[in-house]
């Protein structure tokens, strides 16, 4: 079986490799699930992973396949496997259990581990291949009717884990009505998380560095949100006009950006982080005022990273409310299609060079 491989550590080593078929019994107690891949999506992390900036390949192997945003169809299932049956369509989850508590009850995307075990990004294999095999408790079906833009449903997964935690998170107040939120980034995961938010009712400000009419503010106002162009005004600036923030969710990948939000958030607030940065940028706050702000007006602040199977399902629910509410804007974001798994340098090509919202590879048609 065909892969796409690289070798971490080393930029630009994209090739390809032969893999074993896998089998339904590589999984025990007839847990298995037979995937056949029929698109997969590539984001930041794939390009951090090219750029040799992140990513782990599998033990005893020195190539890691990459692709984790997978979308499939479910070609044999073992005999004890429920929920789950030939021909549905399915997302895997990313990460697999690693030793932490949380890993133990279920919660992998909270584990405390010091090494992540994710698909194609640390330490095993991604999907950028033809098959897969693995337990039903990580494949997650989809209706049939959002195959079309199931491929965007793993970064949807991280959006909604993001807002998830911040409902959490504000289940201290008691009683919390979030009115206006500000999204950090107008990006993939930006728009969304805009998406995500106007499906809860929410007023929301997109913010983004590029001026306005272009595809992204286009798509933040077809969401009746609003588009802010940071060139034009600053976040302390928006806020001032169309804030106070009740939530705020920073997808930049500027930190410094982080201490700003902390600045603006309003009173009794929470902020969601969401960039993984692997820089070493340094920046001066005021300390003080921030302090000061998160103590007497009982702001809250919560890192996120990754997504669990409830996420998954959450984004399987806001694909279908958003074709509903909003036709024709989901597929919008699938900007950049490659046809055929041969052609990966091409989309990663795009990657690097196009500023794409999605690239995804067409692996195989749907049937
Ligand atoms: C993936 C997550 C993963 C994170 C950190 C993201 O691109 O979508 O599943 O946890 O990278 O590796
Ligand atoms: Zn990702």
């Amino acid at each position: 079986m065909r892969a796409v491989a690289l070798t971490p550590g080393i930029a630009n080593s994209l090739h390809t490799v032969d893999l074993p078929t896998p089998r339904l019994e590589d999984v025990p107690d007839g847990q298995g699930v037979l995937v056949k891949l029929l698109r997969v999506g590539l984001d930041g992390t794939d390009r951090e992973i090219l750029d040799a900036e992140y990513g782990a390949a599998p033990p005893g192997y020195d190539f890691l396949v990459p692709g984790h945003e997978s979308l499939g169809v479910v070609q044999q299932v073992g005999p004890s496997v429920s929920g789950l049956a030939v021909g549905d369509y399915v997302v895997a989850l990313v990460r697999r259990p690693g030793n932490s508590i949380y890993d133990a009850i279920g919660r992998s995307d909270m584990s405390t581990d010091a090494d992540y075990h994710e698909h194609g990004i640390n330490l095993l294999h991604g999907y950028l291949t033809q098959q897969y095999v693995d337990a039903a408790e990580y494949i997650v079906p989809i209706p049939r009717g959002l195959r079309d833009v199931g491929v965007l449903l793993e970064p949807l997964s991280i959006c909604e884990k993001g807002v998830d935690q911040a409902y959490e998170v504000q289940r201290r107040l008691r009683v919390w009505h979030p009115k206006v939120a500000a999204v950090l980034g107008a990006g993939t995961i930006g728009l969304l998380t805009t998406m995500a938010l106007r499906l809860r009712g929410l007023d929301v400000v997109t913010l983004g560095l590029e001026e306005a009419p272009y595809l992204n503010s286009d798509l933040v106002e077809a969401l009746g949100a609003r588009y802010v162009s940071t060139r034009k005004m600053s976040l302390a600036e928006t806020s001032a006009k169309y804030g106070p923030f009740d939530l705020m969710f920073e997808s930049t990948g500027f930190s410094p950006l982080a201490f700003e939000a902390m600045e603006v958030l309003g009173k009794n607030g929470v902020l969601v982080l969401a960039s993984v940065t692997g820089g070493s940028r340094t920046v001066e706050v005021p300390a003080d005022a921030i302090n000061l702000g998160f103590v007497l007006g009982n702001k809250a602040m919560v890192g996120t990273v990754n997504a669990g199977r409830e996420h998954y399902e959450s984004a399987a629910a806001d694909l279908a409310l958003a074709q509903t509410y909003y036709p024709g804007w989901l597929p919008q974001l699938l900007t950049h299609p490659v046809h055929g798994l041969e052609n990966y340098q091409q989309a990663f090509k795009h990657l690097a060079e196009d500023r794409p919202l999605k690239v995804y590879l067409v692996i195989a048609p749907f049937d």
